[in-house]
């Protein structure tokens, strides 16, 4: 079906492909689908419910249709035929409905880029190429970026010429082909350094305050011409002072029995296949419309050497220009009539006409004309789809017969056919209007210096067409509203029929215009058959909400480069390297490696901890603690911020001095705890759990900036720039002793929760009097650069155990110190925790005060931390495992009294024990209760959740 000439495609070079298994060739510019074309294949894809037969409906990305699964060089699922540039090699099969995911990750990069510019203009047709031309060569940044390969929007797919006013481009007052006029503009904006013209590259998401998201498909997107070291496809995410929307307008159907049918195509698009791509879809076509666009599609497809079987026009008659050159190509026009059906086998054989009457049901005299080829026009859509995203309002024009952007408060404008203009002329100088304000919109100031744009010497004729939608019938079943999900005018009158009036809960109900094209040439349609069935107007009911993306996204794109590591990185801490040499087993805990414990020869985990919580509590033993969350606060304010964040007073903490506290959600549960040091009166250090680093520090940044932006306070992660070591044990007052001469370590000179500053093995140090073993401890921190060689001062003392994470969950939990996020789990209250204490009574206010004041805080039966002490002081109770109260299980469901949160072995206890939520638990003391446990019912009893040294009389040493 390729013409013998003409087209934008490279004659000279051929390329092979496989369809289905079948070898064709094509050429570079062409698309899968017009090589497809080009090949006589009509069937491209099967539909996903009915299994009908689907073939080409358009030249573009609003495709409703031929969506193919390509194989090779890289398996992608789902892609328009009409996107996918041919290249050497391609391989792609047609869908049933559904495509299938990669199996392997591909191996090419993607990746994003940030832009901001002056003026960003979208889609590179007429009018967006007279915008960009309008406010590009003033020193304003510009960016065009258009979906397609060529710039030019529909003026390659037409024969329209040009008169250019600008003698730099191409000569004054010479008539050239649209097309070529759209080569020249785009070779000068090319040209231009503050000029970037986007190939290939489609605005999927218009955000708040201009922020625009585009994807960029690299060179021919998926083909092996792409070099190695360029992303296959690329982010980009623009800021624009101001946008204009040059997106053009989608042609849409008209829903008559068999529309789906192989071979029934849009009229625009068949134009552009046999003047873009040299391609004709048919050879006997029938051309069935309600406006004049569709005669030009006849005219180029008659000249091209198609025969026109005739024209079906639903107006009486169409505009004087049609009508005459219908009558020199002897081209028959049934006005007044409608397309009945398509027919065929898998593809279209021949279409009945018949005469549209408004009083009667469905049309009558009909006619059958043989056909291949069935051209529609049920009139335009501007493609609002960005506008709409923008915020920006749309209403329904009763002349155009379709919606139009009205406003938006955001700096953007519609211009040319995606406003309504629908002629050359309008869209080029319509363009040119808005690209000159957003410029001087952008630039704060007027531009003398104006582009004239050129004007159409020969045009698409554009009569006021009538807003057609619906060939009226007895039987809807294969009146097509959707053909890629399957839906008809039969299923949108079943919606209505059950009471349905929302054209957005009707799109759910039939799921009409949620497929991969999102109802683009569906969508208006949609709502006009439930206008119909209403017998509402389709203004009233608008248009279903646009939302992004505007065309799908592969995954590999939005991951770009944060795959495996990069997308979840590890972190180590600055003493990595010396826990790897000396055997350390690593825990993760959020993205940090933690060394959990250290094995010598022959010991299993059990051993290794029971003799690393020995160490610590009978001689000295040390911890890597670096991961723990540290923010820096600072600012006169900064006492006041902790106050309202934390449930206790910050405030009244002395310089010099250390606090622990606990900070709630709203709703009054723990969301995180730690320690605050008072570094001076206007700035503090504060620490939080491992796990919850980043989202305190979000939890911060949210109540500054939203709800009390009149605090000045600065929060600045320093997680990264402090190691520490927690120093633990009886003995270790005097191993620091020896490590710091300078440091007054008595426990009258360096109380406990005080700090201070000293040299510790010659490197400058902030020594914390912290303990989260209940045993004479110091926090010591110094820069990370120093971390390894203080730890390695301390080890080689000879005198200090290391220990892990399990050590520390071990020592911990025997003090009934609580672990955010394992002994809580977002339901759990500070008193739940048995720290009343912490909450302050005299405080005005917190986050979560309010909350301790409900009645369901304060209920008796609540969970509450316990210590459980397994009777059989061997048994290890599994963590997770239920609390039931008799010795019997009752029959299902069992009424659970509350789970075990952490259960160890302790070394000082010498049993085992675990801590445990119960209900009502703090007056369950002494009570027996059963967990069951692989079918057997083990009996624990309840004690306070502090099983060891409850006086603390250890933490002094
Ligand atoms: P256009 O259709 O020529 O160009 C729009 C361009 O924007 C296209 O290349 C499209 O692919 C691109 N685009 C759309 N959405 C995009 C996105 N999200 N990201 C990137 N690119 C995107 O539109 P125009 O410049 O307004 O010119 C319209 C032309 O069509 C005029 O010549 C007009 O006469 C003609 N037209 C005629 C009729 C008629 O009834 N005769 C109707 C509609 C349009």
């Amino acid at each position: 079906m390729r013409r013998e000439n003409g087209g934008r495609i490279d004659r000279g070079t051929t390329l092979r492909f496989t369809f289905d298994g079948s070898e064709y060739t094509g050429h570079p510019g062409d698309t899968l689908a017009s090589a497809l074309l080009a090949n006589g294949v009509r069937q491209v894809a099967t539909s996903v419910k009915l299994g009908r037969p689907r073939g080409i409906v358009s030249a573009g990305g609003e495709e409703p249709s031929a969506v193919v699964q390509i194989e090779a060089p890289f398996p992608e699922p789902m892609l328009p035929a009409t996107t996918v540039e041919l290249y050497e090699g391609l391989v792609a099969t047609s869908l049933p409905g559904q495509g299938r995911l990669a199996t392997e990750p591909d191996p090419a990069r993607y990746d994003a880029v940030h832009a901001h510019c002056d003026v960003l203009v979208v889609g590179a047709g007429p009018a967006g190429l007279a915008a960009a031309r309008a406010a590009a060569g003033t020193g304003a940044r510009v960016i065009l970026a258009d979906e397609r390969s060529e710039p030019g929007g529909s003026l390659l797919g037409t024969r329209e010429t040009i008169t250019e006013s600008e003698p730099d481009v191409l000569g004054p007052q010479e008539v050239i082909p649209g097309a070529e006029w759209a080569a020249a503009t785009t070779a000068l904006l090319d040209g231009l350094p503050e000029v970037r013209v986007l190939r290939r590259t489609t605005v999927i998401g218009y955000y708040d305050d201009n922020y625009v998201v585009a994807v960029e498909r690299r060179t021919n997107h998926l083909g092996a011409a792409a070099p190695a070291d360029v992303a296959r496809e690329r982010v980009w995410r623009i800021r624009a002072k101001r946008v204009v929307l040059a997106t053009g307008a989608h042609e849409r159907s008209i829903a008559f029995a068999g529309n789906d049918l192989p071979g029934v195509m849009l009229a625009g698009s068949a134009r552009a296949y046999a003047n873009r791509y040299g391609v004709l879809p048919g050879e006997r076509a029938v051309v069935f419309t309600a406006n004049d666009s569709a005669y030009a599609a006849a005219f180029d497809l008659a000249d091209a050497g198609a025969q026109i079987a005739a024209i079906v026009e639903v107006r009486s008659a169409p505009g004087a220009a049609c009508a005459a050159g219908a009558r020199e190509r002897g081209i028959e026009v049934l006005t007044g009539h409608v397309v009945t059906a398509a027919q065929g086998d898998g593809q279209l054989s021949s279409v009945l006409a018949g005469r549209l009457r408004p009083e009667a049901e469905a049309a009558v005299g009909e006619r059958e004309l043989a056909a291949d080829l069935l051209l529609v026009s049920g009139g335009w859509n501007p493609v609002a789809h960005l506008f709409s995203q923008a915020g920006g309002t749309l209403r329904y024009d009763e002349a155009l017969g379709t919606i139009v952007p009205v406003a938006c408060r955001q700096a953007v404008e519609a211009a040319g056919a995606a406003k309504g203009v629908f002629t050359l002329t309008g869209c080029l100088a319509d363009g040119a209007e808005a690209g000159h304000r957003a410029l001087e919109a952008a630039l704060g100031t007027a531009v003398s210096e104006r582009y004239t744009p050129p004007r159409a010497t020969t045009e698409t004729p554009t009569a006021p067409g009538t807003a057609f939608w619906l060939v009226p019938a007895t039987d809807y079943g294969a009146h097509f509203v959707d053909p890629q999900r399957d839906v008809t005018v039969a299923d949108v009158l079943r919606a209505t029929g059950a009471g349905l009036r929302s054209v957005e809960h009707i799109k759910r109900y039939t799921t009409a215009g949620t497929a991969h094209d999102q109802g683009k040439t569906s969508g208006l349609l949609t709502t006009a058959i439930v206008a119909h069935a209403l017998g509402a107007s389709v203004g009233e009911l608008g248009s279903t909400t646009f939302r992004a993306p505007y065309a799908p996204v592969s995954f590999a794109a939005l991951a770009g480069r944060d795959r495996g590591s990069l997308h979840d990185p590890v972190r180590v801490t600055a003493l990595h390297e010396w826990h790897v040499a000396n055997g350390a087993l690593f825990e993760n805990v959020g993205q940090w490696k933690r060394p959990w414990y250290y094995p010598r020869e022959g010991e299993d985990m059990e051993a290794a901890v029971l003799r690393e919580c020995a160490a610590a509590r009978e001689g000295v033993a040390a911890m890597d603690a670096s991961t723990l969350g540290k923010i820096d606060v600072i600012g006169p304010d900064a006492a006041e911020l902790l106050d309202r964040l934390y449930t206790n007073l910050m405030s009244s903490l002395a310089v010099g001095a250390i606090r622990y506290g606990v900070m709630c959600r709203p709703d009054g549960m723990v969301f995180d705890d730690g320690t605050v040091i008072r570094l001076a009166e206007d700035h503090f250090l504060v620490t939080t759990t491992t796990g919850n680093a980043a989202a305190v520090l979000d939890w911060m940044e949210e109540w500054l900036q939203t709800e009390w932006p009149t605090l000045r306070v600065h929060c600045t992660s320093v997680t990264e720039q402090w190691a520490t070591v927690a120093l633990v044990g009886p003995g270790s007052r005097e191993v620091l002793s020896g490590l710091a001469p300078d440091l007054a370590v008595s426990a009258a000179d360096f109380p406990f929760m005080s700090w201070r500053e000293v040299e510790v093995a010659g490197l400058p140090a902030r020594v914390c009097r912290i303990s989260f073993s209940g045993e004479l401890a110091y926090e010591i921190n110094v820069t990370s650069w120093d971390g390894l060689r203080l730890w390695t001062a301390i080890m080689d003392t000879g005198l200090v155990t290391p220990y892990g994470t399990e050590t520390m969950h071990v020592l911990r939990a025997e003090k009934g110190y609580p672990i955010v996020g394992q002994d809580t789990d977002g339901t759990v209250t500070p008193q739940d925790l048995g720290m009343a204490w912490v909450v302050s009574k005299k405080k005005p206010d917190f986050v979560g005060k309010r909350s301790f004041a409900r009645a369901d805080t304060a209920r008796a039966d609540r969970k509450q931390l316990v210590g459980l002490l397994p009777e059989d002081p061997g048994f290890l109770l599994p963590e997770g495992a239920h609390l039931v109260a008799g010795a019997e299980l009752p029959e299902p469901p069992v009424p659970t009294l509350g789970h075990v949160t952490s259960s160890y072995r302790s070394a000082a206890l010498g049993r085992t024990f675990a801590l445990a939520l119960v209900s009502g638990g703090q007056g369950r003391a002494g009570e027996r209760l059963y967990a069951p446990v692989g079918g057997v019912l083990v009996p624990v009893t309840v004690t306070s959740h502090v099983l060891y040294d409850p006086e603390g009389a250890r933490r002094d040493g």
